[in-house]
């Protein structure tokens, strides 16, 4: 009988040391501040390694591809083997790419690493190649409905450490707009959840030529309160054309921003040549990509300054490295994408890429809620402005299951925007 799969069963790749073959692969769900799907992998010899498989809105379809799909090919293969169980899953399952796909493979590529920093008696980033700085730069949400209230929203973000800050506001004319938060949190965290708990999801409105008169002026005045030196961001979150986000860079060019993200759905690769003829803004984009193919002629011809990916929804650490190390050739840096539906495992694996890379450029930083970190133990730590992964082996977070326990899946849902005549937008 001819073999179609010669080269993949594990009894093939059996390790020569059992203590390594994998032993066990649990997928566990938790919805404390928000759902989290994650995947805890464990040798023989009874090492645990984590990975991220969270995908915002859509959580149990990652979860059902793990543990029905998954799960079994991985028992008894070498946790070592990462590169091969890497090619193992993209290229047998026939299907490739997708966002569900390759957060599960991220989840098994993030474990395996964790495993084998853990085997190593290493911090993760000391097997990516060691530390090239000494922390990682990172930036925080500022949000306000008016100028007063963002105003407040950067002092307090300034006050807690942060250099570089993005900054998001209300627009006159539109009810709710993506990345405000509904009120200043008591916590003093910056606590805007998208995703809410509910059977459908939020209808929000928007208007592009409001916010295009909008926000060149909010600018305008966070320059004239903050000086020239601060490093700003904003995220137009893929609602523009592209002569809509070519005017926007053009506008926004005298307050100097440091990036200017998801300025078009950019699934269509070759809008951002027309946004780069017409802008000097810097642009990042990405974090709804899943493969190095997404950024093909983005990379290729320099259309972009970062890239956006967050090591979960891109096939973990081993695809991100090589989608950054393909960017680096054409000086083009990172800025993980790091919202709080990347769980803490997710996080801790960008920040130790983040240590690790030559063409580091910013870490996105949104802080997780109490419950969040009372689950996910983490060794990572934020001073001054740098985030750092720890020095504790392997990714630094542990799961408390018990914890993880008292917070069971809750249905929730990305919002999604119709302008004022009621036609689907891009939210
Ligand atoms: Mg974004």
């Amino acid at each position: 009988m001819p073999m179609d799969h010669p080269d993949t069963s594990p009894s093939d790749l059996a390790p020569a040391a059992r203590g390594t073959a994998i032993r066990s692969a649990e997928v566990l769900v938790t919805s404390p501040d928000r759902n989290f799907v994650t995947l805890r992998i464990t040798t023989e010899d009874g090492v645990v390694g984590l990975g991220d498989a969270t995908l915002n809105g859509r959580e149990l379809s990652v979860a059902s591809y793990l543990s029905d799909h998954v799960v079994p090919l991985l028992l008894g293969r070498d946790a070592h083997r990462i590169e091969d169980t890497w090619q193992f899953l993209y290229r047998s399952a026939y299907w490739r790419r997708g966002p569900v796909t390759m957060a599960a493979i991220a989840a098994v590529d993030v474990a395996l690493w964790d495993i084998k920093a853990r085997i190593a008696g290493l911090p993760l980033y000391q097997l990516l190649g060691g530390a090239s700085r000494t922390g990682i730069m990172a930036y925080g949400h500022a949000s306000g409905r008016d100028l007063p209230e963002l105003f407040d929203s950067i002092r307090h973000h300034q006050e807690q450490g942060f250099r570089s800050i993005r900054v998001q506001t209300s627009v006159p004319g539109i009810d709710a707009v993506y990345g405000v938060a509904a009120q200043p949190s008591s916590s003093g965290r910056y606590d805007y959840e998208p995703a809410q708990r509910a059977p459908l999801p939020a209808e929000e409105d928007w208007d592009t030529r409001a916010y295009l008169r909008h926000i060149p002026t909010v600018f305008e005045a966070v320059r004239n309160e903050f000086g020239p030196e601060v490093p700003l961001l904003h995220d137009g979150h893929h609602r523009m054309t592209p002569i809509q986000a070519a005017r926007l860079g053009k506008d926004l060019e005298p307050y100097d921003l440091f990036w200017l993200e998801d300025c078009t759905p950019a699934e269509n690769q070759e809008a951002l040549r027309l946004v780069r003829q017409h802008t000097t803004t810097p642009l990042a984009i990405g974090e709804v990509f899943n493969t190095v193919w997404d950024y093909q002629t983005l990379v290729r011809e320099q259309l972009i300054d970062y890239v956006r990916s967050a090591v979960t929804h891109t096939g973990g650490i081993s695809a991100l490295r090589k989608i950054l190390d393909f960017a680096a050739q054409y000086q083009i840096k990172s800025g993980i994408h790091g919202p709080t539906d990347i769980s803490p495992v997710g996080m801790a694996a960008a920040l130790h890429l983040d240590l690790a890379i030559h063409n580091f450029g910013i870490q996105e930083y949104m802080q997780h809620g109490a419950k969040t970190n009372a689950v996910f133990q983490q060794s990572f730590t934020f001073e001054d402005g740098y985030l750092h992964p720890g020095s504790e082996v392997g990714l630094g977070v542990t799961y408390d299951d018990d914890a993880a326990a008292r917070y069971p899946y809750a249905q929730a849902y990305l919002p999604f925007n119709r302008l004022k005549d009621g036609t689907v937008h891009d939210w």
